[in-house]
């Protein structure tokens, strides 16, 4: 789950990190009310879940509050990147020295937090890493030790920052690390976080990235949800418990757990075949669920053949294979339906499937093969 920026900021400021003055406008007259407030030199940012808001128009400087009405009109009325903007900020505008990028995220390969500064910053940042990959400096971070001081100093020098700028650096640094842990974040991000002409540092932007797998423990920041970012069926999914996340290919897929999910649209690869989701129905799969996800599924034009694979071990395959046919009884699906059952009461469920006109297979293999076959226009799913 990501955080706008002004959430964002809020966060940085309760760790002491320096942000400027600011606050959000649901309309033009409240813009035009704080900028007043703020002296009259603000910037206007919409406050959507996409990067790259300046280039779209999305962030305008104004002289006076006047003029901050006017603009905050025009960026409420936006869409960028095809996200309304319902809101915006208003901070009082920075004199910038120069742009500098600082965050945190996890490096797979390396398994652990890792920093990441530049010189560079303001711009898009994975720009950067492409083009002149040498202009970031990364620091990996060890879990239990966290941040040390020497390795803030490390990033600190390799941006080429000016001697006395490292304190508060190291400060802002260390806060962000314990925003990072404290959140359960993926990502915490200042770009840019800046110079300014009077010689302190600033984050100008932020970035936050929640782990949805931690949001139970932070019901605060479950709060701050803005759905408009997401995809519909991710969200609709997350309603029945239900783990989808969208894919580009042409195979749904219906399987409980995560790991047999997974298995699952490897065997389709394998031969050929584009998954078009992930889908965890998470164990004991009811009817209500199986119909749910079924739903969940069909919603994707792009879906041409759908491949249900359960493994039976607590959840009885009976009791899915009856939650199959009541599914399929609601949705009167077109598309052929592949079955795979393994495991407990795998026979049973077979029968009350065999004679309802769905294909079956024995064998994962099997199963992967004729939803790919149907996938590609062979409505039988036959692929002999
Ligand atoms: P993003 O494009 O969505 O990442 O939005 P940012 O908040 O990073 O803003 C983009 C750019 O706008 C920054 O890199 C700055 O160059 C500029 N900007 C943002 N805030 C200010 C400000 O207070 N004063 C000035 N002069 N420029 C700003
Ligand atoms: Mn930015």
């Amino acid at each position: 789950m990501k955080l706008h920026e002004y959430q964002a900021k809020h966060i940085f400021s309760r760790f002491d990190i320096p942000v400027p003055k600011g606050k959000i406008a649901n309309t033009a007259a409240e813009a035009r009310q704080i900028a007043s407030e703020l002296g009259g030199n603000v910037i206007i940012k919409a406050q959507v879940l996409v990067g790259g808001r300046g280039l779209a128009g999305g962030i305008r400087l104004a002289k006076n509050p006047n003029e901050a009405g006017t603009l905050a009109a025009t960026i409420l009325g936006m869409e960028i990147k095809g996200l309304p903007v319902h809101r915006v900020l208003v901070d009082e505008a920075a004199s910038i020295k120069e742009e500098l990028y600082l965050g945190i995220t996890i490096d797979r390969i390396e398994q652990c937090p890792i920093f990441m500064a530049s010189s560079t910053g303001g711009v898009n940042i994975e720009e950067v890493a492409q083009t002149a990959p040498q202009k970031i400096v990364k620091v990996l971070i060890n879990p239990l030790l966290g941040l040390r001081d020497y390795q803030a100093r490390e990033l600190a020098a390799g941006i080429d920052l000016p001697r006395d700028q490292w304190k508060i650096f190291t400060q802002i640094a260390t806060s962000l690390w314990n925003i990072f842990t404290s959140n359960d974040a993926t990502l915490v991000e200042i770009n840019p976080l800046v110079l300014t002409k009077d010689k302190t540092l600033l984050a100008l932007d932020g970035k936050i990235t929640i782990d949805d797998n931690a949001l139970p423990l932070h019901p605060d920041l479950a709060e701050m949800r803005d759905l408009d970012a997401e995809v519909p069926e991710e969200i609709e999914a997350r309603k029945y418990g239900l783990t989808y996340i969208k894919m580009d290919g042409s195979i749904g897929c219906m399987v409980n757990g995560a790991g047999l999910a997974m298995a699952t649209m490897d065997i389709i690869k394998l031969h050929y075949g584009e998954p078009a989701n992930f889908l965890d129905i998470g164990g004991g799969a009811n009817a209500d669920r199986v119909s749910a996800a079924m739903r969940i599924i069909l919603q994707d034009p792009s879906v041409k053949s759908i491949l249900i694979n359960i493994f039976g071990g607590i959840t009885r395959c009976d009791e899915v294979a009856r939650g199959i046919l009541s599914a399929i009884n609601d949705i009167k699906p077109s598309l052929p339906i592949i079955i795979r059952l393994a495991g407990t009461n795998a026979n049973e469920g077979m029968k009350l499937l065999a004679d309802k006109n769905l294909t079956t297979a024995d064998t994962l293999v099997e199963a992967a093969k004729k939803a790919v076959m149907a996938a590609h226009g062979d409505q039988d799913g036959d692929p002999g």
